[in-house]
């Protein structure tokens, strides 16, 4: 989960990072107001969209003073920037900026390592520097158990050639973002610019983070930083009922068991689509292991309830949870969601119990639901009735 700048800076706030105070603002007067409760001087007005490059799509403005605050807010809500609509600013104590650094630090999956970056040349020219001077941004990999210790943070600041004179900050400042990056099992920390203000201090004055979903669980306060407005109606809902659903934009309803089983069905759904006029598979649904009647009742639930959903295909293979489980749990999830299914089912089971699986099936004999024997046939099955479906 990305977070809004906002956020991160309240995140870094809490773990000592220096950032400048800020309020958020959804309308020109709450941004005159939040310009007057800094005092009244000079302001920078944010976008808050999660998307880079704010500033070179005119989504950060100088404001000296409130009046100018409400007309650079009533300039910027409203914009779209790459496609992020604008709904509401930061209003930000306004820095006197001497120099502009970049720091990073993120997980590098393909290094199976945990990669700090930095440059005493940051700002937004970053990704070019990063192409065409690529020595000028310093990448040091950072030890999952030792992390940012002082060594560490004196190793960065020495590669990034920062000026003696703000070593000694720039290392204590990204000692404390590797804190928030671990304690809040972030996947990214990333700050452009960390500048050094005419004054000579160092402060993040942006922030971008992006947190590991997974861990969610240790974080019962990051629930709060849900953008619950963006949030698709239907993984919402998957989300309440604790099933692991991603959205897709085709017309074939997936439920499996298992990712790998369900990322393979994804594969061959979109290949079978391709001789049924390009239909594609409309979500990834991974019931799991043990799933229940209940939990299939739910997976069909939110899949039915996909208006851009024309078939549905039950792709299960037996393991400790038999077919003939599965199976039982197929027909009394029709039975519990009765009207509400309306939809044709193409079940394809196999593994542990397979026969008796299908024999429950065959009894049941529901007008919606096609047995088929074969993952690929299931598949084209469940593609030719989407195709028929939709026209
Ligand atoms: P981004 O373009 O989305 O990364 O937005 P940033 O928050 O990084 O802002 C873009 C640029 O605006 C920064 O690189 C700064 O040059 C400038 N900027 C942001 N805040 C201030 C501020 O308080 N004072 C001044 N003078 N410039 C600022
Ligand atoms: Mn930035």
């Amino acid at each position: 989960m990305d977070l809004f700048e906002y956020q991160a800076r309240d995140v870094f706030a809490a773990h000592g990072v220096p950032v400048l105070d800020g309020r958020v603002a959804a309308t020109p007067e709450e941004a005159r107001a939040a310009a007057e409760a800094l005092g009244g001087g000079t302001v920078v007005v944010k976008a808050q969209v999660k998307t880079g490059g704010r500033g070179k799509a005119g989504g950060v403005k100088l404001a000296h003073g409130p009046d100018e605050a409400a007309a650079r807010a009533g300039e910027i809500l409203g914009m779209d920037i790459k496609g992020h609509a604008v709904h509401r600013v930061m209003v930000a104590e306004g820095a006197s900026i001497a120099e502009e650094y970049y720091f990073s630090v993120l997980l590098d999956r393909a290094n199976r390592t945990y990669l700090a970056m930095a440059s005493k040349e940051g700002g937004m020219e970053i990704e070019q520097l990063a192409v065409e001077r690529p020595e000028a941004l310093a990448r040091i990999p950072v030890d999952a158990l030792t992390g940012i210790d002082d060594a560490k943070a004196a190793e960065i600041v020495e590669a990034a050639g920062f000026d003696a004179e703000v070593r000694e900050q720039v290392a204590d400042t990204i000692k404390k973002l590797w804190t928030v990056f671990t304690a809040e099992d972030a996947t990214l920390v990333e700050v452009n610019p960390l500048i050094k203000s005419a004054d000579g201090r160092i402060i993040a004055l942006d922030g971008k983070v992006t947190l590991d979903e997974n861990a969610e669980f240790r974080h019962p306060a990051h629930a709060e930083l849900v953008d619950v407005a963006a949030t698709d109606p239907l993984e919402r809902k998957a989300k309440e009922m604790n099933l692991n659903y991603v959205k897709l934009d085709g017309e074939v309803g997936i439920i499996g068991n298992g990712a790998g089983l369900v990322m393979s069905t994804l594969d061959v759904v979109a290949y079978a689509g391709e001789q049924f006029g390009g239909v594609k598979p409309a979500n990834f649904l991974d019931i799991g292991g043990g799933a229940s009647a209940q939990v299939m009742a739910n997976g069909l639930d939110v899949i039915l309830n996909d208006t851009q959903v024309k078939s549905v295909f039950v792709n299960v293979f037996g393991g400790i949870t038999a077919c003939d489980e599965v199976a039982k749990g197929i027909v009394s999830a029709l039975g519990i969601l009765g009207d509400e299914a309306s939809k044709p089912l193409v079940v394809r089971l196999d593994g542990n119990n397979v026969e008796e699986g299908r024999r429950i099936l065959d009894e049941a004999a529901h007008p919606l639901v096609t047995v088929v024997d074969t993952m690929d046939g299931a598949a084209a099955k469940a593609a030719e009735l989407a195709s028929s479906g939709k026209a």
